[in-house]
């Protein structure tokens, strides 16, 4: 059997105020089926660099595949104006920072198409260059106000998938939009305990509801899991006193770690990437106003600013209670301002197990210093030990080596791989 597919990318149709490319796609999708058209396989949601300079959000591109073999010249730009006209119609072209893009693509992905995918994952790309590449493998793209979809448009149809997970987006109907989203919160805590094989549906510590968005975007939930049959149960678990316009699920590499690139030195490692990297705490966390905790990593060949924010929440915790000494492996990024952002820990090897602390009193209390060379006093009944040492005990730490620790769900990135879904 021929297959000949026409790839379709979508990009940057969304603004802060509202829409969505994934709901533009279903729109999309929805249409060509009136027609007769149907996609190939599930549509894709590729998330790109996280620190990309004009994503709305999470820097996402659309694409999806038709088997066109056999299709009249008629069919084929049957498509294509579908396509082109919801895009024209229903993007957000109003703010200055929606620049849609779209590309159609007629063979088979190649290998330099994949690394240009990898490329608008791990850096960053220009329009020109994004172009270029686009006229080098004879792809047809349409650009809209600076047209800068056509990046992400691209990367979306060229990704390789070999980790993926499926993402279920429920729509809701246009007269909702803005207005607070109406989730059976129990259903959702239910679904979650069935449905086995979804994840990141709660923040149970922070008992946040994490399939519901907080932006004004046409989407009123979204479920994450591993696969297909599992996502349609769990839509299925999920009430709302509101109606669904209606939903799609796509393939993505969503919670693969596809952004990390593992290196070995820290001078390698450059802004707007993602590593995975190894070195030693060269100074103790410290906090500053808003919460935010700041170590500093080293290794041989140099240090870096290590952070994790405020709405990482729980995780600081953890991070507050390494020491300088400690060996660690961090998961994340290095975002505009040099810093590089946390997504998880290992914990390689903790520096002090034991430490040197002042006597315990009789009396239980833990006693103080009396001076130089004067031992130390008990500050509640008065007793001293002038010839008193200080004594050796193990350290109380909350931190197991070997052991991951990663931000909360309501801080995760939608590329970062949850511990649920890592082989440990
Ligand atoms: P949402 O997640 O809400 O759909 P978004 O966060 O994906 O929105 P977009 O509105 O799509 O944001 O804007 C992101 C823009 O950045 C797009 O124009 C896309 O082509 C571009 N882009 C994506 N990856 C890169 C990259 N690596 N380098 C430069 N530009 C990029």
């Amino acid at each position: 059997m021929i297959f000949i597919f026409l790839h379709i990318g979508i990009d940057d149709t969304d603004s802060p105020e509202g829409m969505c490319t994934t709901y533009l796609a279903c729109h999309i999708i929805n249409r060509l089926r009136d027609e007769k058209i149907f996609i190939e396989g599930s549509p894709r949601l590729i998330r790109l660099n996280p620190f990309a300079r004009f994503k709305t959000r999470g820097n996402g591109g659309v694409s999806f595949k038709i088997n066109i073999d056999g299709f009249s010249k008629e069919k084929i730009y049957l498509i294509k104006k579908i396509v082109l006209e919801d895009v024209e119609k229903l993007s957000e072209t109003s703010c200055d920072n929606t620049n849609p893009g779209i590309v159609f693509f007629q063979g088979e992905i190649t290998k330099e198409m994949e690394n240009y995918a990898m490329k608008a994952i791990y850096s960053i790309i220009s329009i020109k260059e994004a172009e270029k590449f686009l006229n080098k493998i004879n792809a047809e793209f349409h650009k809209f106000k600076k047209g800068r979809g056509i990046i992400g448009s691209l990367a979306a149809i060229s990704c390789p998938l070999k980790d993926y997970t499926y993402e279920l987006l429920a729509y809701r109907k246009k007269e909702n939009y803005g207005k607070k989203r109406q989730i059976n919160k129990d259903s959702v805590y239910l679904m979650d305990k069935e449905v086995t094989d979804t994840f990141e549906n709660i923040d149970l510590k922070n008992d946040y509801i994490a399939i519901e968005p907080r932006t004004p975007c046409p989407i009123l939930y979204g479920i994450r899991g591993e696969s297909l049959k599992g996502l349609k149960l769990a839509k299925s678990i999920v009430k709302t006193e509101e109606p669904i316009e209606s939903y799609c699920i796509f393939k993505t590499n969503q919670h693969t770690d596809m952004h990390l690139q593992k290196i070995a030195k820290i001078s390698d490692m450059e802004k707007y990437g993602c590593y995975i990297i190894t070195g030693y705490v060269k100074e103790d966390p410290h906090v500053i106003e808003g919460g935010h905790v700041f170590f500093k990593l080293g290794d041989d060949s140099g240090e870096i600013d290590v952070a994790g924010y405020e709405p990482t929440k729980e995780f600081r915790k953890i991070i507050k209670q390494l020491k300088t000494g400690d060996q660690v492996q961090l998961f994340g990024g290095i975002g505009c301002g040099g810093t590089f952002n946390i997504e998880k820990i290992r914990i390689i090897e903790l520096k002090n197990k034991q430490v040197f602390k002042n006597p315990i009193c009789v009396c239980g209390k833990r006693m103080t210093s009396a001076g130089k060379n004067k031992g130390f006093k008990c500050k509640k009944c008065g007793n001293k030990l002038p010839n008193g040492k200080k004594i050796v005990e193990d350290e109380k730490r909350d931190l197991i080596e070997g052991k991951f620790y990663e931000t909360p769900v309501s801080a995760r990135r939608h590329l970062a791989k949850p511990l649920c879904r890592m082989d440990l």
